[in-house]
């Protein structure tokens, strides 16, 4: 939702994500103490922190006070499914895969090159905007 590429790992594996971590340069977020105390994290190489809360908007306060990631965040720039960067389209482009409502009153749309999924600023975009922004500050568009 924020713009940041994301994996979510539900594998027993640990090691296979710590693993990928590595190689793609990715910060491991998690409830797992155990994460915490390997060496590889312990010791710096790999970035992880350790989350408070079950809950996720605490999580996410968490994340925005601990490492000030609202400077690089590009909110609704990736997709939500597939984590794939999103493609501005022309109205005409997407009439087709958008309701008639929909297509009347919006003028601006994204499009996901690989599942292609259209997005669009409408009133869901309206409340994450707004959560976002009660969480955090300022988002630019
Ligand atoms: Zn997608």
């Amino acid at each position: 939702m924020m713009g940041y590429d994301s994996l979510f790992f539900d594998g027993a594996d640990d090691s296979m994500m710590v693993r990928q971590a590595l190689a793609e340069g990715r910060i491991i977020l998690t409830r797992d103490t155990q994460i915490m105390k390997r060496r590889v994290v312990a010791g710096g190489r790999l970035r992880a922190v350790l989350l408070d809360s079950e809950d996720p908007e605490e999580q996410m306060r968490q994340l925005l006070r601990s490492m000030d990631l609202l400077g690089d965040a590009r909110p609704f720039t990736l997709c939500l499914e597939c984590n794939a960067p999103l493609v501005e389209r022309r109205p005409d482009e997407v009439k087709d895969r958008v309701p008639p409502y929909v297509f009347r009153t919006q003028q601006q749309y994204m499009e996901c090159p690989r599942c292609r999924r259209v997005y669009w600023r409408g009133t869901h975009w309206q409340a994450m905007k707004r959560k976002l922004e009660g969480m955090g500050g300022e988002l630019r568009d």
